[in-house]
């Protein structure tokens, strides 16, 4: 079909959809929406529509609505990185662009990666569940697909490499009657057609090994063994301090404002704190990665936040060992979302989430009493009715609720290619859910793109191996008088919940990824996370920080930028 007729089809199937007329153009194959719309959800409608030719390639889409809310770029603050040059530059610190920094690393390659926010993975990688999908749910075909099952049998190795809490827990799919024992079998052929590993059909016997205290009526189900779920804030950490310690330059607070290409190819790409020289640019932005495609003259997608929100409870409240699911919470998926579970995480809390819905603002990370009731009135009776041997789900029990925004293009696939237009840019973008999953095999993908275009030498020096020291809460008795013998601040309990000392504290302050808020802290040590949710541990590690990095105690933010804690005195102290 000729691009004008394609561009009157879109429109035409447009119109019928939404009842509203938006201008459609197409150009290499990318649709181009202009116009405005009465909603939100229209003008998302009316980019999926778009996406559901096969002649589009991707869509970009400009049609207005209100609420929309424009992306608006940092002013500078430094000229301090002007003049400094690296053979790489990746712009984004969550999972992908550190696993994508650590994997360049192995090459002789001088490499920085750029974050926006004070402190890595605080977007997306943030918000996640920290489940390691199988490929069971994604599209077979996809980018995403492939990116999933491979990355999924990366796992074992890349955890163990980088000393990461990971666990294989299972997905485990019952019936809980006998006509949905006739679907068990279905899982089975979907798991081998989605090239994941074949699933364990469990008896009654077997079930109860895996998933004890199931309710007498499930008599069988089946065990998709390879679902992980990990230690994603020590993730995050491990792939910064392994790629650091390989080389990379890592640079916080620093926000990519525009991207300089002469003759068709990179050159600099301009930030917060000036100007920083590259002949190969990886744009992993994550929510912002259409910004830095356009800032480079080659925006041919567009992404479309949609929010997922999730509630934890305390981890006294923890009846599943794998990641369970009944056959009624499986038919209630949508079209874009895998439609949230009951997923355990690693430290032993349970989770129920998330939730999909398609929001304005890129930051939304509001959390709404709506969503949390549509959490609870929907995976509640269903955990009561599966076990109803513990005790029942109780809203006291919830101990935090969070929000976050996936990436989500309109053509719903990743996107690892390198630029058709300019040369020395590779896109890594649209990593939305299961991105975390597929980490490792979207690095390993990005890695591929710039060997073979690049060719660079191998780095003789790279270290594989990270290794943590263990949380004081995971020591024995002896090696906790040691410890506190060689340094008395492990001691001295600071996060009574977690049992996280000020000796960890302190370590997190002045570690290689230095900490530099409260929350920064919260994701290196747990101090914070659990019970009380930082009510006694906030004011305590508010007065460490500002003793250890000598800045007053009004200075001390939760979580970076201007979210002080402290606005003053109520009053005057005399000496
Ligand atoms: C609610 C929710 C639940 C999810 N659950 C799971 C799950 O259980 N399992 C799973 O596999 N996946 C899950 N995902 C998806 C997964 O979190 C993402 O696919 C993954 O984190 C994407 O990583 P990323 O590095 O591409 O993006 P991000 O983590 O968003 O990182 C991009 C980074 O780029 C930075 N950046 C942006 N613009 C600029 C700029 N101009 N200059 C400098 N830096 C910039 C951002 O600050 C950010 O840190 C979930 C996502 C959400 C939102």
């Amino acid at each position: 079909m000729d691009k004008e007729k394609l561009a009157r089809t879109i429109k035409g199937e447009i119109a019928q959809a939404i009842g509203e007329e938006v201008i459609v153009s197409v150009r290499d194959s990318i649709a181009e929406l202009r116009g405005r719309s009465s909603s939100l959800q229209n003008a998302v409608d009316a980019g999926h529509i778009a996406a559901g030719s096969e002649q589009v390639r991707q869509v970009v889409n400009e049609i207005d609505y209100p609420g929309k809310m424009p992306v608006v770029l940092p002013p500078k603050i430094s000229d301090e990185l002007t003049g400094k040059e690296f053979d790489v530059v990746i712009i984004g610190g969550g999972v992908i662009g550190l696993a994508i920094a650590r994997e360049l690393s192995r090459f002789d390659l001088k490499i920085a990666l750029i974050e926006r926010h004070h402190d890595l993975g605080m977007d997306q990688t943030a918000h996640c569940n920290a489940m390691i999908h199988p490929a069971l749910l994604t599209e077979r075909g996809t980018l995403k697909w492939e990116m999933n099952y491979k990355g999924n049998a990366m796992w074992d190795e890349v955890a163990s490499r980088l000393d990461v809490d990971f666990k294989r827990i299972g997905t485990l799919v019952v019936a809980e009657n006998p006509d949905e024992e006739l679907f068990l079998p279905g899982v089975v052929d979907l798991a081998r057609i989605q090239n994941d590993p074949e699933p364990k059909v469990l008896d009654r016997e077997g079930l109860d090994r895996i998933e004890p205290g199931l309710a007498p009526n499930i008599k069988k189900g089946v065990l998709v063994w390879n679902t992980g779920v990990i230690g994603v804030f020590e993730l995050i950490i491990a792939y910064a301090e392994n790629a650091w310690a390989n080389g990379v330059k890592l640079f916080l607070d620093t926000s990519a404002t525009g991207v300089h290409v002469e003759g068709g190819s990179i050159k600099a790409v301009e930030t917060t704190r000036g100007r920083v020289k590259t002949r190969i640019l990886v744009n992993a932005a994550g929510l912002y990665s259409d910004k830095i495609a356009e800032l480079a003259g080659d925006r041919f997608f567009t992404i479309h936040p949609r929010k997922g929100e999730t509630i934890i409870f305390d981890k006294s409240y923890q009846p599943v060992q794998t990641v369970l699911a009944t056959f009624s919470m499986v038919g209630e998926r949508s079209a874009y979302s895998k439609g949230g579970g009951l997923i355990p995480t690693v430290d032993g809390n349970l989770q129920f989430g998330p939730t999909a819905e398609d929001v304005c603002d890129r930051e939304d990370v509001s959390t709404t009493s709506v969503a949390r009731e549509t959490l609870f009135n929907r995976f509640a009776p269903a955990l009561e009715r599966v076990k109803p041997h513990y005790t029942r789900p109780d809203r006291g029990t919830i101990i935090t609720h969070f929000a976050g925004c996936r990436a989500a293009t309109y053509k719903e696939d990743f996107i690892i290619e390198p630029s058709k237009k300019v040369k020395g840019l590779v896109h890594v973008a649209g990593i939305q859910s299961p991105g975390l999953a597929a980490a490792p095999a979207v690095a390993e993908r990005a890695k591929e793109i710039i060997v073979e275009n690049w060719h660079p030498a191998d780095n003789v020096k790279f270290e594989p191996r990270r290794r943590r020291s263990k949380h004081y809460s995971e020591l024995d008795q002896r090696e906790r008088i040691e410890l506190i013998r060689s340094n008395p601040l492990y001691g001295h309990i600071v996060c009574r919940c977690e049992h996280v000392s000020e000796g960890e504290i302190v370590k997190a302050l002045h570690g290689d990824i230095a900490a530099q808020s409260i929350d920064a802290i919260k994701r290196r040590t747990r101090s914070g996370s659990g019970r009380c949710q930082g009510g006694f541990c906030m004011p305590r590690v508010l007065e460490i920080i500002s003793r250890e990095s000598n800045i007053s105690k009004q200075l001390v933010t939760k979580n970076g930028g201007k979210s002080f804690i402290l606005n003053g005195k109520v009053k005057q102290v005399r000496e």
